[in-house]
């Protein structure tokens, strides 16, 4: 399958149409982007780190009945994948306390919670991704009906439920991450955009040591190097 025009470029990614209606190709970019764009950088082999990881984690999630936009990983950094109506919401899921959470709330940095929280983020980098509700994401038209919402938290909970155990037995404790889903062309809603640590956060159990963005986001450096680790751990080396 041959790239065609470019249909989008975000900040980690650009898409192109194909020969085939329903089918894009997305090239993963080795640009990096923090806080809103302000931040940015680039890790030569970041973006292939990136496609490789979300489609080990895209294939397991299928075989454990997640319905996801993924076809094939075509070469290091380009992914085949559905095309989406993607829904305008970030879903967020929270094992353990950190980021923006504990920024907000002011709950304890790395405090296990008591279950897992769901939240849901207003995808729109020009009013900087705020927190919806449920009426919030109704009155602007985000989804059709409650239902819908509904759905998106229990898939991202059955997410949560395959990945978590998944990646303790990696040795990585999956502290929380952010999904997109989008309806495919029988407007099924379907898991889209990737998995990986640029939209997770891993932390290893034994030392704590942080395997995902926040590397870059708190300067601490060794980004590819970690992102390798959670790709060997992924494949089991
Ligand atoms: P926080 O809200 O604490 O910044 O992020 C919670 C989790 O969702 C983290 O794993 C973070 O990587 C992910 N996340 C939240 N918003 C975004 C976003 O706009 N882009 C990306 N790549 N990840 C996000």
């Amino acid at each position: 399958m041959q790239k065609k025009e470019l249909l989008y470029e975000g900040k980690a990614k650009k898409l192109f149409l194909t020969d085939d209606d329903n089918l894009i190709i997305s090239e993963f970019k080795d640009d990096l982007t923090a806080f809103n764009g302000e931040k940015k950088s680039s890790e030569s082999g970041k973006g292939a780190l990136n496609n490789k990881i979300s489609t080990e984690l895209f294939k397991l999630l299928e075989a454990n009945g997640i319905p996801t936009h993924f076809v094939e990983m075509l070469d290091d950094n380009h992914m085949l994948h559905k095309k989406v109506d993607v829904i305008l919401i970030e879903v967020i899921v929270r094992n353990i306390a950190t980021g923006s959470l504990s920024r907000n709330l002011g709950i304890e940095d790395g405090r296990v919670l008591p279950f897992t929280l769901v939240e849901f983020d207003y995808k729109n980098d020009e009013l900087g991704d705020p927190k919806l509700n449920d009426q919030h994401a109704l009155i602007l038209e985000l989804v059709e009906h409650q239902d819908e919402l509904d759905k998106l938290r229990r898939m991202a909970r059955q997410v949560n439920d395959i990945l978590k155990p998944y990646f303790a037995q990696k040795g990585l404790n999956l502290v929380d991450f952010k999904l997109e889903f989008g309806k495919d062309s029988t407007g099924n809603i379907i898991l889209v955009d990737e998995i990986s640590p640029d939209n997770c956060r891993f932390w290893d159990i034994e030392s704590g040591e942080k395997m995902d963005k926040d590397r870059f986001r708190q300067g601490l450096g060794g980004l590819t190097v970690a992102y390798k680790e959670v790709l060997n751990r992924i494949l089991g080396k």
